[in-house]
């Protein structure tokens, strides 16, 4: 047999029992028996789980025992768990391309609840359009190619600082890139840091010093990613400083973008009342030193925790206590009264700042404080009283907001942002730090509000699977992608004009003929090319017309 004819078929289904999340809402006895007897010919497996590490040795054991050549799994998502599943595959000897995952789970089981035969019926078609997808499946051959060694980081925060610095650790040559003058991003306006309430100017002057003077370590600020293109391994990012333009290259990058605080114009008197400022603000007026200012009220959730940003912000809290122990410390007789909506257990120092003598009233945020001229207004809801408490300043902690930009330009890496425009996690469980195009990692508040020692680990972790790709010194990537029929392309170029990863492009043979060519590494097999091609020369080799029809066959049950 050639390596471009579907194998002889020898499918295994492994049924998972997702713990009860599937084997609840479908009854897997029966989809089971269903699927055992008579038409499909198939042999059949249950477990708990195959994505755990003895459900995968399980799913090797089978194939081996069993010689399978084509595998579905019925459980999660492609997505979450297609990768674990084919090197479990894999490693026991199947082709990733006659590997079906069926997602039982997030398709059927959940979508279906209390109506188990129709669930268990629908199932039973999914599992056999999986059938006829991997068994009909060519075997391919991965694409390899050289990794270029070196890394573009981009943002020059704490996040992108430390990923840089692990990374020339490692002898691998970065670029860093920050759109500011000045390194050192949020932390600028910093104060103390907690918990060692240290210098936050003094880190950043160390931590940026050592940065740029070190020899491995590119440092380009005043300077902006306006594209990028390529691919793991060999990335092109475009930057652009005081008007000129270049083309950096990179086998990887790290975005560490971080995010923006909130400017919370319009809420409890900000932009008119003078006597009332941000937390943000409120550290470089800690830095100058507080002149006339005793009686302070800080508020809790400013902006956050609503309709519009549903999310805690995390690092808030812990700035507001930071900053009343500070304040303490710095001021005699300060008296401060924080208003919160209740104070997430992560929160350090909350004790310490009690102790010291610093008020907490628990605000209900349908009847919220009201700034007014003289007092802060509260309706207190442990004591259930209405206070007014006089201020000579109003501090409003208002959380951490994606950076206008970032989503744009993780969306032009492949990125996926979740609701609120952080870049996201694929499996925050199954494969942390671990993101949709392989050669890009994400550390630091771009991903989430994180603390300094959070954004630190994140660059470290990015750091190290960075390094762990480009150590490989080449890369390879499962052959799911477009291919070009030469003899039916006409060269008309619809193609290169509609594809967003620049994989396809026009090429002369010898006969003068413009045909097109699909560059694999580029390609992401998302199919667009194949859309807006007039005589229809491109296909998935991934994924055939045969096997579409085949599945809309075992669908139909014909
Ligand atoms: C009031 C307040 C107090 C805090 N106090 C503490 C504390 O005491 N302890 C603590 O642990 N944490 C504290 N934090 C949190 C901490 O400051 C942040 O978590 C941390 O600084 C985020 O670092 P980062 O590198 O992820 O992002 P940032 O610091 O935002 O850095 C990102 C950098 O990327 C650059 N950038 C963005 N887009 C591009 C682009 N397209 N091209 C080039 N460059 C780009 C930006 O200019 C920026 O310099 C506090 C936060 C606030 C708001």
């Amino acid at each position: 047999m050639s390596g471009n004819e579907p194998a002889s078929s020898k499918v295994g289904v492994f049924l998972c029992e997702c713990g009860g999340e599937i084997a609840g809402p479908i009854d897997v006895e029966k989809l089971s028996r269903d699927l055992s007897s008579g038409r499909d010919e198939v042999s059949i497996h249950v477990t708990p789980y195959w994505c755990s590490l003895p459900g995968r040795r399980r799913l090797r054991e089978a194939i081996e025992q069993e010689g399978l050549n084509a595998v579905v799994v019925a459980g999660c998502s492609e997505r979450t768990h297609g990768a674990i599943i084919a090197e479990a595959a894999r490693e026991a000897g199947v082709n990733r391309n006659r590997v079906a995952i069926v997602n039982l789970l997030e398709h059927c089981a959940r979508v279906h609840p209390g109506r188990r035969p129709a669930a268990t019926s629908k199932a039973a078609r999914m599992i056999r359009m999986g059938v006829a997808k991997a068994g009909g499946a060519r075997p391919l051959e991965t694409i390899t190619e050289d990794v270029h060694r070196s890394a573009v980081v981009v943002g020059g925060g704490v996040a992108g600082l430390s990923a840089a610095r692990a990374l020339a650790a490692r002898e691998i040559p970065v670029v860093l890139v920050e759109q500011e003058q000045e390194l050192g991003g949020m932390l600028r306006g910093v104060y103390l840091l907690f918990p060692s309430y240290g210098d936050s100017a003094r880190f950043v002057s160390e931590m940026s010093d050592r940065t740029v003077t070190h020899p491995g370590i590119d440092v380009r600020t005043g300077t902006t990613v306006t594209a990028v293109s390529g691919h793991a391994g060999a990335y092109t990012v475009t930057v652009e400083a005081a008007g000129a333009s270049e083309d950096l290259s990179g086998g990887c990058i790290i975005l560490a973008a971080g995010a923006d605080v909130l400017v919370p114009e319009g809420l409890f008197g900000y932009g008119v009342n003078p006597r009332v400022v941000t937390q943000y603000e409120f550290e470089d007026m800690l830095r100058e030193g507080l002149s006339d200012v005793r009686r302070i009220v800080m508020i809790q959730c400013v902006g956050s925790r609503n309709a519009e940003r549903p999310y805690c912000s995390r690092v808030c809290c812990t700035a507001t206590v930071k900053n009343t122990i500070t304040v303490l410390e710095a001021v005699a007789g300060a008296e401060i009264t924080v208003l919160t909506r209740g104070f997430a257990e992560y929160v350090g120092d909350l004790d310490r700042a009690r102790e010291s003598g610093v008020k907490f009233l628990r605000y209900d945020p349908e009847r919220p404080p009201e700034v007014a001229d003289e007092t802060v207004k509260v309706f207190d809801v442990m004591s259930s009283a209405d206070v007014a408490i006089p201020y000579d300043l109003v501090v409003l902690a208002t959380p951490l907001v994606p950076r206008a930009g970032t989503a744009e330009l993780a969306r032009t890496l492949g990125l996926p942002v979740d609701d609120h425009g952080f870049v996201a996690e694929p499996h925050t469980k199954l494969r942390p730090s671990a993101y949709a195009p392989h050669g890009v990692f994400v550390a630091g508040s771009a991903h989430w509000p994180a603390t300094v020692t959070e954004c630190q680990s994140q660059a470290f972790s990015a750091a190290s699977r960075a390094a762990e790709l480009l150590d490989r010194g080449t890369i390879e990537r499962e052959p799911m992608i477009a291919v070009v029929d030469e003899l039916t392309c006409r060269g008309c170029g619809e193609c290169v004009e509609a594809c967003a990863h620049d994989a396809p492009c026009l090429v002369e043979g010898e006969d003068g003929i413009k045909i097109s060519k699909i560059d694999a590494l580029r390609c992401v097999g998302c199919g667009v090319c194949i859309r807006v091609c007039p005589p229809s020369a491109i296909a998935l080799q991934h994924f055939t017309e045969q096997q579409l029809l085949s599945m809309i066959g075992a669908a139909a049950g014909t």
